[in-house]
């Protein structure tokens, strides 16, 4: 198994670090020939999603993620991730690869809980560590949208056929049960 880590901007030296304690492949996603190589599965950063997002267009990425995605590709989107994944987003005009079928609100919980840290359950896999920063959260859903996490009545996880999104970043804990669910949604 193979998975390509998209690297243009955000936190993703810290998802191939989670990758590599799993003894997982991956490379990273820089410019579009990039997109041509043999991968699995793929993953998309925390950061800034407005960023990530130019330049993933700017660099004729993005119609051409869009459509992997849409033929089948698993992918994990964590934080800025998520944004990128979501059909719509309440707060922000702009659309992305837009292949989750969400409504996501940016920026949730306002300046003062900027950043935190809970504990919380995630479905099939028990409480694990949620970390988050300036997160979003996933304000409605259309049918067929799996939710595998709630904090405080807020959707932060959820998953719809082989795309997976979180709203907190695993990459930023020493806990690999959520990729590990990755790796297996990408397996089977
Ligand atoms: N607030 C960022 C955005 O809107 C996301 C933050 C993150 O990825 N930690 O893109």
């Amino acid at each position: 198994m193979i998975v390509g880590v998209i690297a243009v901007q955000g936190d993703f030296a810290e998802h191939e670090k989670m990758l590599g304690l799993l003894g997982v492949e991956y490379f990273q996603i820089r410019q579009a020939k990039d997109l041509n190589k043999k991968m699995d599965g793929l993953i998309i950063p925390g950061g800034e999603s407005t960023v990530i997002g130019k330049l993933l267009r700017e660099l004729g990425m993005m119609d051409r993620i869009k459509a992997m995605i849409q033929n089948g590709l698993p992918v994990f989107g964590t934080c800025a991730g998520l944004i990128l994944l979501s059909e719509n987003i309440f707060n922000d005009d702009n659309v992305y690869i837009g292949t989750m079928p969400i409504c996501v609100k940016r920026n949730a919980y306002g300046r003062q809980l900027g950043s935190f840290t809970v504990e919380a359950e995630f479905k099939g896999i028990g409480k694990i560590p949620m970390e988050f920063i300036r997160a979003p959260v996933i304000d409605s859903m259309k049918d067929g949208v799996e939710i595998l996490a709630t904090v405080n009545g807020k959707i932060v996880a959820a998953k719809f056929g082989k795309q997976l999104v979180t709203a907190f970043h695993p990459e930023l804990t020493s806990d690999l049960s959520v990729y590990q669910f990755f790796i297996d949604l990408v397996s089977t």
